[in-house]
């Protein structure tokens, strides 16, 4: 029953219209049950292979997000079913994705994740290559990839004016992106930032998407 109530507690907290992404990392499909049962439909995996082995035992309306660092060689496994994929930080893994979703006749929700930590570990794009992506002579032929917005980490850190600080740099490349890219492209409007620590701050610098995990399952035990 905790689940349930971690989540009404958080859907209370926060704006109708940010999509919560319950994040079910290293999570038992009966715990992801009891959250589906609560009425959540979006989740949320960073490791393909977890999220290949436990999509089939799910029900189907599930809206499947992957939100780790994915490989090239593992895109064909969740091009079937995955809905977005939050973690787009290549041209090749973009192609990738647009070849194996259109073997599988889909067009696949894409979010540019975007480098805005400090620590050197996390992933993403700057501007200049994000830029670099979007002006390819390719880009503009993928059909199977849909572009619908930005994702980022902050820094893992008690500091609020450094973590307010990064989510306003995302917003900001969002804002850039949008009026010299996207700007008659309705679906590019996502915003993807905030996690158990942070969303609240995220909330208040603009996230469409939170991306949440242990506030709902509880603490992971790696
Ligand atoms: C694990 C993870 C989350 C959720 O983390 P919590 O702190 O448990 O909310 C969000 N985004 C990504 C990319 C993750 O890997």
């Amino acid at each position: 029953m905790q689940i349930q109530e971690n989540l009404q507690q958080i859907k209370q907290e926060i704006p109708g219209n940010v999509k919560i992404v319950a994040i079910s990392k290293t999570k038992p499909n009966e715990d992801i049950i009891e959250a589906y049962e609560a009425g959540q439909r979006i989740f949320g995996e960073n490791k393909a292979q977890e999220l290949i082995a436990k999509q089939p035992d799910l029900p189907e309306d599930i809206e499947w997000h992957f939100v780790g660092h994915l490989q090239t060689n593992k895109v064909k496994y969740l091009a079937p079913f995955v809905k977005m994929i939050h973690s787009v930080d290549k041209l090749k893994l973009l192609k990738e994705v647009n070849k194996r979703a259109k073997s599988e006749n889909r067009v696949i929700d894409c979010l540019l994740q975007f480098h805005i930590a400090e620590e050197e570990s996390k992933f993403g794009l700057d501007l200049e290559e994000a830029k670099d992506l979007i002006n390819s002579d390719v880009f503009p032929q993928l059909e199977n990839v849909r572009i619908t917005g930005v994702m980022g980490m902050a820094t893992f850190t008690e500091d609020e004016k450094q973590i307010r600080k990064e989510f306003k740099m995302l917003k900001n490349t969002f804002n850039f992106l949008k009026s010299g890219y996207f700007a008659s492209e309705d679906h590019f409007r996502e915003i993807s930032m905030g996690m158990t620590n942070d969303y609240q701050i995220a909330i208040e610098e603009g996230a469409t998407i939170v991306r949440i995990g242990s506030a709902i399952f509880g603490e992971r035990n790696y």
